[in-house]
């Protein structure tokens, strides 16, 4: 029975697309279909170690060319499709993240398109007016022929098939005033598309060669790729752009990534490892719907897609697979049995990420920043984590801006540059690094010469609290509790003004109530008349995140007005007082407000503050 069926949606608008391509890498699609087959080879052998009803056969791929009949078919021994996955594979777009796709149909490219999504199956009408896909699985009763115009039905119906396996049939376009079709049934064109592309698929690609020789054809079988896996091969054999070819095809990723590892390792443990840190983030990094993960294969025998447990998820950016000889592969899949070789390979795995990273931050400063851009919430967040747990094995990762550097330096940086007598490592926090150097509370940081750094992401103090020192030296918010260290010989003349103003600082605390735990006077400030700091525990910064938290409970950190008594305003409010105490109201907002806004915490009633400066000035 001939079922006639309607693609969805999105899979219209892509293959409109392909129907339409301007792309000029049409080539793409054998590489495409090829890699495809390559995967449907892999379950089946997969399959076939643990399911009876899977028969082991010759992997293979074969490419059949006829010039006459202007057909392409890819032929393959694996898996093939039962009906539902015909509807399902190739009726819609399999690739995960569909909406991701359909939001990207809207405002990237069609070769930022094409090369970030991969398009898969449908690239074949890039080239094809017709596809015929025939195919059998050993979980079908028959076989099934699918066809398509790619432009809006395709139609199923049952056939006779033997072979477990699909065949995959393009009829190629008549060529076109500018784009030459033909070439993709000429053998030595494929065989060059092949060798370009698809070296290292790991099964035999096969094709008949016809030649004259003597007057006479001869047709010769020949296998078209090396099939060495390309992690496989002497890395001084591999050149850079086929493992950049590697990465994006086998990754799903548009542009070269920013760091290849490539390690082999032998002896107790024997793997090969080859790793890639993405230039950046995948669209959908920072979200739940991220998996890490790095594939796994065992003797070049594909075995799962995304193993987790080989990647600590402070490292989640790093893509990748891992071989080793010493997975066998005749039990589940769950390998629950290679737990212990999977963590010793997870740990060295972990160790030469990190040394490999450092050598990046040592050498190539300019391409670490690039990476640490991209990628520091992950390192911030693991340090973060586990209360620290992790903090010896990330702290040397992470950089930040100071107030006396542009470009980031890191915490060895830093404590290598402070003299010897600074007891702590000052940090600010805020959105923006003006801001942070416009902070009354950097006054006094300025004028003892004191190096501070400026942080602008949410997850800083949190990370702070986690590792509560590095290198013992504690770390210490400039914008809470009292910095008495740094302030020593501004004590006795603080005391003195606490004395001189008591009635004043009273009355401002008393005006503001529960606003404030106090007033005081401050060492820290010598150009700005106020300023508001916590006290120990819950900074304003962590108060701002905390409470953003979904169902998060609302924390409010202490709050402490500092006032400058040596600043004019300071002196000029205060003779408003003595003439008038009942100022005070409008004063003790003013002071509060401007305490605030300097920090950058919204207003909760901006109309008691321009109501207090109103009434100030008209005095
Ligand atoms: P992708 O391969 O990235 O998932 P494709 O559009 O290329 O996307 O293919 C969609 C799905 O169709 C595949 O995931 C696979 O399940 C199935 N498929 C494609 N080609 C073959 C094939 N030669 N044999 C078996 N299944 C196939």
């Amino acid at each position: 029975m001939k079922q006639t069926k309607q693609f969805k949606t999105e899979s219209q608008r892509l293959l409109h697309l392909m129907t339409h391509s301007i792309y000029t890498h049409h080539e793409i699609f054998l590489r495409e279909l090829i890699s495809n087959a390559s995967d449907a080879i892999d379950k089946r052998h997969f399959k076939s170690l643990t399911d009876e009803k899977v028969p082991n056969a010759d992997y293979e791929i074969r490419l059949i060319n006829d010039d006459k009949a202007r057909t392409l078919t890819i032929v393959d021994t694996g898996i093939g499709l039962t009906q539902e996955e015909l509807v399902e594979n190739l009726g819609t777009i399999a690739k995960s993240g569909t909406k991701a796709f359909q939001e990207s149909l809207e405002e990237k490219s069609e070769a930022e398109l094409i090369g970030q999504f991969g398009v898969g199956f449908y690239s074949a009408f890039m080239v094809a007016e017709k596809v015929e896909v025939k195919t059998r699985s050993p979980y079908a009763e028959t076989g099934y022929l699918w066809t398509s115009d790619g432009v809006s039905n395709y139609t199923i119906e049952d056939i006779e098939k033997e072979t477990i396996g699909t065949e995959i049939t393009l009829y190629i376009r008549e060529d076109a005033e500018d784009i030459d079709f033909s070439k993709f049934l000429k053998f030595y064109e494929i065989k060059s598309l092949v060798k370009k592309y698809s070296d290292y698929i790991r099964y035999p690609i096969k094709m008949l060669e016809t030649r004259t020789e003597d007057k006479k054809e001869i047709q010769e079988d020949v296998t078209l790729n090396q099939m060495t896996p390309i992690w496989k091969r002497s890395k001084n054999d591999v050149k850079e752009e086929e493992l950049q070819e590697f990465y994006k095809h086998q990754f799903n990723e548009f542009e070269a990534p920013l760091k290849t590892i490539h390690t082999n390792v032998e002896g107790m443990l024997t793997y090969t490892a080859l790793l890639f840190i993405p230039k950046k983030p995948a669209y959908n990094f920072y979200t739940e719907s991220f998996e890490k993960g790095l594939q796994l294969y065992s003797k070049s025998v594909f075995i799962e897609d995304k193993n987790k447990s080989l990647i600590p998820d402070y490292f989640k950016f790093v893509k990748g697979l891992v071989d080793s000889a010493d997975l066998s592969l005749n039990l589940s899949r769950e390998m629950l049995q290679h737990d212990r070789q999977l963590k010793k390979i997870a740990s060295h795995l972990e160790k030469k990420i990190k040394s490999e990273l450092e050598s990046m931050l040592a050498d190539e400063r300019d391409k670490y920043l690039e990476f640490y851009e991209a990628y520091k919430l992950t390192l911030k967040y693991g340090i973060y984590e586990m209360f620290g747990m992790n903090k010896d094995k990330l702290q040397d990762l992470i950089l930040f801006e100071t107030s006396k550097s542009e470009s980031p330096i890191t915490l060895k940086e830093y404590l290598d540059r402070k003299p010897e007598s600074q007891k702590f490592i000052y940090y600010a926090t805020g959105k923006s690094k003006q801001r942070m150097l416009n902070l009354p509370q950097m006054d006094a940081m300025k004028s003892q010469d004191i190096e501070v750094l400026l942080c602008y992401d949410d997850v800083d103090e949190f990370m702070f609290q986690a590792m509560q020192n590095y290198q013992e030296i504690p770390f210490k918010s400039i914008q809470q509790g009292d910095l008495e260290e740094v302030l020593e010989d501004k004590k006795k003349e603080v005391k003195k003004q606490e004395k001189d103003y008591k009635e004043f600082l009273k009355a401002i605390k008393n005006s503001l109530k529960d606003q404030v735990k106090d007033v005081k006077v401050s060492a820290r400030l010598t150009e700005s008349p106020v300023c508001i700091v916590s006290g120990e525990g819950v900074s304003l910064e962590m108060e701002k995140v905390l409470n953003q938290m979904p169902n998060g409970e609302s924390v409010k950190a202490e709050r402490i007005l500092e006032v400058n008594p040596n600043h004019d305003l300071f002196k000029k409010l205060h003779e408003t007082f003595v003439s008038d105490d009942q100022t005070i109201d409008s004063i003790a907002s003013l002071l509060y407000y401007q305490s605030l806004v300097a920090e950058g915490i919204p207003l909760e009633n901006p109309k008691a503050y321009t109501d207090a400066i109103t009434t100030l000035l008209s005095k």
